[in-house]
Order: C-alpha cells, then structure tokens, then sequence
C-alpha cells in the first residue's frame, strides 16, 4: 500500500534520503529505528506529503503523490507525532470533531458520536470536555491517537510517540498502539521502543545517514543484524 522507488530527498544541499525502497504491505506493523539525524522523520513525513521528495517515485494505495492526488492520499494516511500537537484552547471533544466537520462534512451530532466512539477505543471518554492542559502527557497522546482514527485512515504513521512522555505513561500509550496494530491497522512508526518492536512489528527498518541499511523481522534485526553498523547501534541502545 506503500512504495518507495528509488527516492531521494534534498534539504538545501545535504541530502537526508538515498535512494529509499521500501514496499510496505496492507495491513503491515513497520517499526524504523536508527540514530539521530538518520531521517527517520523525514521518511515516514514523505508518506502524507509533509515534505516533497526530489527523486524516484512514492505511490500510496497505488496512486503517485503528487500535487494532483495530494488531498486523497493526505485523507487516507494519518500521523501522530512527538508533542501531540492538540489545540490547547478546544476541548478533548472540540479537538477530535473540528476535521471531520471540516473536512468529513459531518453533522455536529455525527461528528460528536464519532469522536465520542474513537475516544472510548483509547480508554478516555469521560475526560471528553476537559482541556489538554488538563490531562496527563499520555492521555493527551491518545487523544491525538482518537483524533487521528476519526479521519478513518488506511495508514497511521507515529513518529516516537512515546518519546516525550514520563516512563510511567508510555504504556498506556503503547497499550493502545498495540491494539490498533490487532485490529489490522497499517502503522509505521518510528520508535526507539524495542519491546514494542518485538512484539508487534513484522518487520524493523534500520536507517542510518539517510539510507534503508537494514530490514528483517525484529527476531532477526535485533538478535542476528547482519550489517556492521546496525550491529554498532544495537549494541549503544540495548
Ligand atoms: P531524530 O531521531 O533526531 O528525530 P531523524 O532520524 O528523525 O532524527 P530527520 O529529522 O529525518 O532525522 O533529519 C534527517 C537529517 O535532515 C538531519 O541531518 C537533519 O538535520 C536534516 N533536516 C531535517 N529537517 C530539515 C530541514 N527542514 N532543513 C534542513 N535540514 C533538515
Ligand atoms: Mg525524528
């Protein structure tokens, strides 16, 4: 439902993506792991358009990303990211029903049974008109979750989801990942969470200065990497 062809990525002349391919089936749990800078962020920010690549080809659910087929494609792939990004004046409720509305044309009260909906999959629906503010890191971070699933996406991309919560919340949080990834969800998540990895990945993509170096089932990638220099980074984080 993903593939990169041969995709290269400039930022002004330092180039962040070499030569990327990458096929990520429906229905896939890809995890992609690899040091700061590598451009893990860049990648998965290429899947829904949030950065423009300058060479190859990127085809989501088979159509090209390209100006013309932008708006669908940004339809059907949604991200989660670092800091939640939810607006801090709107309620829980406000924050999940402004896009359907917006953008899904729905009714109030459709968009308010939706949202109510997904915010009971992430195990938080009596906290519906509170403030962010009002909640902890990981409640806030599976709002932004239930905000995500009432576009109705195909693909959910998490870049380091949990990364800025206290240790205590990235559970809850990796709690909920779990159970979209048991419902069949294609996710691509960039993680430093190699527990997670373990147990819900099919597959793990190890990139390093802006190459794919490695990919393998995480078994493989973790306890048998083949490449030196994903051997030399397991060996910094384990
Ligand atoms: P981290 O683990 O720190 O999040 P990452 O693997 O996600 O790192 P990217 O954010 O994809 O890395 O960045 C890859 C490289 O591209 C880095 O060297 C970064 O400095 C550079 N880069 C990223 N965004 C930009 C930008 N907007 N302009 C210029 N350079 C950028
Ligand atoms: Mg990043």
């Amino acid at each position: 439902v993903i593939s990169f062809q041969n995709v290269d990525k400039w930022y002004g002349d330092f180039q962040a993506l070499k030569n990327i391919n990458l096929n990520i089936e429906r229905g896939e749990r890809l995890v992609i792991c690899g040091p700061s800078g590598s451009g893990k962020s860049t990648l998965i920010r290429c899947i829904n358009g949030l950065e423009q690549y300058n060479e190859g080809q990127l085809l989501i659910g088979g159509q090209p990303l390209n100006e013309k087929h932008l708006r669908s494609i940004r339809g059907m792939v949604g991200m989660v990211f670092q800091h939640f990004n939810l607006f801090p004046h709107m309620t829980v409720l406000e924050n999940l029903t402004l896009a359907p509305r917006r953008t899904l044309k729905l009714s109030k009260d459709e968009a308010n049974a939706l949202a109510m909906k997904y915010l009971d999959r992430v195990h938080i629906a009596h906290q519906a008109d509170k403030y962010p503010a009002q909640l902890s890191g990981g409640q806030q971070q599976r709002v932004a979750i239930a905000r995500s699933l009432c576009m109705k996406p195909e693909i959910l991309l998490f870049d380091e989801p949990t990364s800025a919560l206290d240790p205590e919340m990235i559970r809850e949080v990796l709690d909920v990942m779990k159970e979209l990834a048991d419902e069949g969800m294609t996710m691509v998540c960039v993680t430093h969470e190699m527990g997670f990895a373990r147990q819900v990945a099919d597959r793990v993509v190890f990139m390093d200065e802006g190459e794919i170096v490695e990919i393998a089932p995480p078994s493989q990638l973790f306890d048998m990497p083949q490449q030196p220099r994903t051997q030399t980074f397991l060996e910094q984080i384990l």
